[in-house]
């Protein structure tokens, strides 16, 4: 595929989330949840919290929100964010598709406190995650994120990926609108950062959804900010990453055994453990099946035909992304078989894992 076709597939499939949230970006009224209007209604009693400007937001722990993504759209819908408010002040995690869905978060932090934002923490650089973060860095917060800023996305560069991206969320969303995610920290291994006497631990589960994943792991609420490792249906994109560090990525979600997990996009995983072996079913199989096409040789084509034809104007939709794994995952399995095969042991311990996945 030519440079410009790659890029074009690969606006297309960041544009599904990004299209939704244009959608819904600046809601007439958006209800608070339950867990916070009572917040609200104290520390503000002239706003009508059902009138509330700013995203609907969930309090996972004394302190720790979620600030939730559309729901019922699954992975095409806006990611969701977070943010942990601390008596030294507030650290964000995400900053979502545009300086306008930023200034709404901004807003939704603001219903529950006044303290400054010391720390915005990016689990990766797609623009839907990122595109806000200038509102955080103007408001004097520093930028916590993986150095690599590689993605199909920005391969044709960053003014290339603005202005396409322009195109996708509109001129009015995208007001005041300059890249903040080089970090100002650059986080390449597990850190821990204590601010006001909490620990978060920004965590570097390796290239599994993208170069520069990174989580936000809060060992005494045990609340895991996972990124886009973790979608709600458990059909994970690896088409920025690869399918050996997503497997290491679902290990290292499993030893923390978290109490909840946010997932890049859709409903929150109350039930963590089960959200990761469904995830980790589906890329054991798809490894599965990927290795013995290209073991007999069947050509990618032909390995692909049982699966349904991508969505043409939904790129990250359920049989899109299947599909664009399965090509991904075809690559990784050609490619380890000319370059450095696994090995006997590995080979059957994924086949051990697989069998106890439901068929
Ligand atoms: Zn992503
Ligand atoms: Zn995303």
């Amino acid at each position: 595929m030519c440079r410009a076709a790659t890029t074009a597939a690969a606006i297309a499939v960041l544009a599904g989330h990004a299209a939704a949230a244009q959608r819904t970006v600046v809601p007439q009224s958006l209800s608070a949840d339950s867990a916070t209007r009572a917040a609200i209604a104290s520390r503000y009693p002239r706003d009508r919290s059902d009138t509330l400007p700013a995203f609907p937001l969930r309090e996972l722990a004394p302190g720790v929100y979620a600030v939730l993504g559309d729901t019922g759209r699954g992975v095409e819908g806006r990611p969701n964010a977070g943010f942990v408010v601390t008596p030294a002040g507030v650290i964000v995690i995400d900053a979502l598709a545009s300086p306008g869905e930023g200034r709404v978060l901004m807003r939704a932090i603001r219903t529950v406190t006044r303290a400054p934002v010391r720390y915005l923490v990016l689990t990766h650089h797609h623009p839907d995650h990122t595109f806000g973060a200038i509102v955080f860095k103007r408001a004097g917060a520093r930028i916590i994120a993986h150095p690599d800023r590689r993605t199909l996305a920005n391969i044709d560069g960053d003014d290339r990926l603005a202005s396409d991206w322009t195109g996708v969320m509109g001129l009015e969303q995208m007001r005041g609108f300059a890249y903040a995610d080089t970090p100002d920290i650059a986080v390449r291994h597990d850190t821990l950062l204590t601010v006001g006497g909490r620990r978060i631990q920004i965590i570097r589960p390796g290239p599994a959804h993208s170069a520069g994943d990174l989580m936000v792991w809060l060992p005494a609420d045990r609340v895991l900010f996972a990124g886009d490792v973790l979608v709600e249906d458990g059909v994970s994109m690896m088409v920025d990453g690869n399918s050996t560090a997503m497997l290491g990525a679902l290990a290292r979600v499993d030893s923390l055994n978290p109490r909840i997990a946010v997932p890049g996009h859709g409903r929150l995983a109350q039930q963590p453990a089960r959200l990761v072996a469904t995830t980790r079913c589906y890329v054991l199989a798809l490894r599965d099946s990927m290795r013995r096409a290209v073991a007999d040789g069947v050509r990618m084509g032909q390995a692909l035909d049982r699966l349904p034809p991508v969505d043409r104007d939904r790129p990250v939709s359920l049989h899109s992304r299947l599909r664009r794994n399965a090509v991904r995952v075809y690559s990784e399995m050609e490619q380890a078989l000319l370059g450095s095969p696994p090995s006997g042991e590995a080979l059957a311990a994924e086949s051990g894992q697989l069998a106890g996945c439901p068929r």
